[in-house]
């Protein structure tokens, strides 16, 4: 009989988990497959451990394994990637905002031949100022990635063993689970679906997280931030061969320009602007170095990705995931 692993990443989650139970449970039950679902406690500050304990005790088939402090939600989900061995891996939030019912679709779509089936989300019922993010952040990631990384596409997916253990084996410990899915290859679909709203409690992603993943995003799959020290270098050189030249002929003819003859010594404030927008772009070129450089200092300390605090119906004593080969 074929398994399924569904990896649901819990931070600070009791007023959703007992929802979550139920409906996921419901769900999984109309499968017909052996299933098991990994809960990873992110280092959670209320009652979400004993939930989840004490659902464990009643149905072992809900495993889970706590961190022993908030490592963030990507680092939750490649945790329990790590740890899931079902022929199927599905991957959804605890929050309900993933109908666990798409699953179910995701299953008969793989079995068209498919070894990723992602979920594209068609809409979604956040404000206004974060749809406006999502967009300009997904399309920038278009423009910019050396990989295709799908349009709305989050990390709610299924994918096939092949696919998880293909994951499971990458060293870095910046991780951008969906453009490292994308990045994988193999047979990939997405399906649509509508995005609900948070079942209950609030949202565990404030917006400097939201930004942080935006930047892991970009600067994973992009050596365009880098490059952008080129194009401004090139931009800034013709811009001042421009000026150069029309300062030169103004100074050569003498004529009237900007209600000044060149004997009169202005340009103060054209001096002031040019020093400003220089000094702008070397330090944001500066920051984008930093961004990499602190990137690369975090890959080379090769401190183990998470550590683990307990876990319940999972083996502790398999290869260590944690620490990158
Ligand atoms: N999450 C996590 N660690 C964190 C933040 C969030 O494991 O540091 C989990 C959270 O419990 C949820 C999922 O990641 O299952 C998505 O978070 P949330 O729903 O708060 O984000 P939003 O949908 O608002 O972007
Ligand atoms: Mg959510």
């Amino acid at each position: 009989m074929s398994k399924i692993s569904v990896i649901v990443p819990c931070y600070n989650e009791q007023d959703v988990l007992p929802q979550l139970f139920e409906r996921l449970g419901a769900v999984a039950a109309t499968w017909g497959m052996d299933y098991e679902i990994i809960c990873v406690d992110d280092g959670s500050r209320d009652r979400t451990w004993d939930l989840l304990k004490s659902q464990y005790q009643k149905d072992s088939r809900w495993r889970c394994l706590s961190f022993a402090r908030n490592f963030g939600h990507q680092t939750a989900v490649f945790a329990g990637l790590s740890h899931a061995y079902g022929d199927y891996v599905a991957v959804m939030d605890a929050d309900l905002q993933d109908p666990p019912e798409f699953i179910t679709a995701c299953l008969t779509k793989l079995d068209e031949g498919y070894d990723v089936v992602y979920a594209v989300r068609r809409q979604r019922k956040e404000n206004l100022f974060k749809r406006a993010c999502y967009a300009a952040f997904y399309r920038l990631l278009k423009f910019i990635a050396e990989i295709e990384i799908p349009l709305n596409s989050g990390d709610f997916c299924l994918m096939r063993q092949c696919v998880v253990a293909v994951l499971r084996d990458m060293p870095e410990r910046n991780v951008f689970v969906r453009g490292l899915r994308a990045w994988s290859g193999f047979r990939q679909i997405g399906l649509e679906y509508n995005r609900d709203a948070r079942a209950a409690g609030d949202t565990k992603y404030p917006f400097r997280k939201l930004v942080r993943l935006a930047m892991d995003g970009v600067f994973a799959f992009s050596a365009f931030p880098l490059r952008l020290a080129t194009y401004l270098g090139f931009a800034s050189l013709a811009v001042s061969i421009g000026a150069s030249v029309i300062v030169i002929l103004w100074k050569i003819f003498n004529f009237h320009l900007l209600g000044h003859y060149p004997s009169e010594v202005p340009g103060w404030t054209s001096i002031v602007c040019l020093i400003l927008f220089m000094g702008g772009i070397q330090f944001l070129i500066l920051g984008v170095m930093g961004e990499f450089i602190g990137r690369i200092y975090n890959e080379v300390k090769l401190r183990p990705r998470w550590i683990i605090r307990e876990t319940l119906g999972i083996e502790r004593d398999h290869p260590d995931h944690s620490r990158p080969r």
